[in-house]
């Protein structure tokens, strides 16, 4: 998952970054309104965790903007203030939720993966897979009573698979999902592969993994 932290506060940023990241997420930061602008035209990202009081602009209009452009990421707005006028501004502008500082770091998670969940269409953290089950909250995989021991990656190269189970993903979308933009310069579709043949071996040591299917020349699906 490819968060962008839109926060002036340096040391609030730095510890909100640092969380994101041992939890699993790449995580990019900006600093001002103008940095985060460029960032979301040029990025893809999922989450996008926004202080309304920036330096240079104001967040909603950051919001706004993204908007009209056509990002779709979740937006989380985070703000000092905590006038219910702001919370129901930022929803109206199309914010999916809003955390009043100062705020938990196992809440922002908690919250975050709760939209995904909404996004998704799943009603539990966990999902099953042709009898392998992924937990997203402890990021393991059991198969009845064995426990599957993925990598980072490999877990979530699964999770986005499954997140969108039945739909064609081009090795540069997971490529993209699971680097974030820091490959763009030695982009290697074959890294995909390889992380898609371990993967293979590891679940299908346990189960039957028909389910999930290279698209030959594009990408992979995983059919649920
Ligand atoms: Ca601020």
């Amino acid at each position: 998952m490819n968060v962008l932290l839109v926060e002036d506060e340096r040391a609030l940023s730095h510890e909100v970054e640092s969380f994101l990241a041992s939890q699993g997420f790449n995580v990019d930061v900006a600093f001002n309104g103008k940095s985060a602008s460029e960032k979301i035209y040029i990025n893809n990202y999922d989450f996008i965790l926004l202080d309304i009081g920036l330096p240079d602009y104001n967040g909603f209009d950051l919001l706004k903007e993204a908007r009209e452009g056509g990002c779709d990421a979740a937006f989380i707005i985070l703000t000092a203030r905590s006038e219910t006028d702001d919370k129901i501004h930022g929803l109206e502008l199309g914010a999916d939720d809003y955390l009043a500082k100062p705020f938990s770091l196992p809440e922002l998670n908690a919250r975050m993966q709760a939209i995904m969940r909404r996004k998704h269409g799943l009603t539990s953290n966990t999902v099953d897979i042709g009898g392998f089950v992924m937990d997203l909250n402890s990021r393991t995989v059991r198969y009845s009573a064995n426990e599957v021991t993925l990598t980072k990656k490999e877990f979530d190269l699964l999770h986005y698979l499954a997140l969108n189970r039945n739909r064609v993903l081009t090795r540069m979308q997971l490529t993209e999902h699971i680097w974030g933009d820091t490959m763009e310069d030695d982009y290697d579709s074959n890294f995909i592969d390889v992380h898609i043949k371990n993967l293979r071996k590891k679940l299908s040591a346990h189960g039957n993994i028909d389910w999930l299917e290279t698209v030959r020349g594009i990408g992979y699906r995983l059919n649920l």
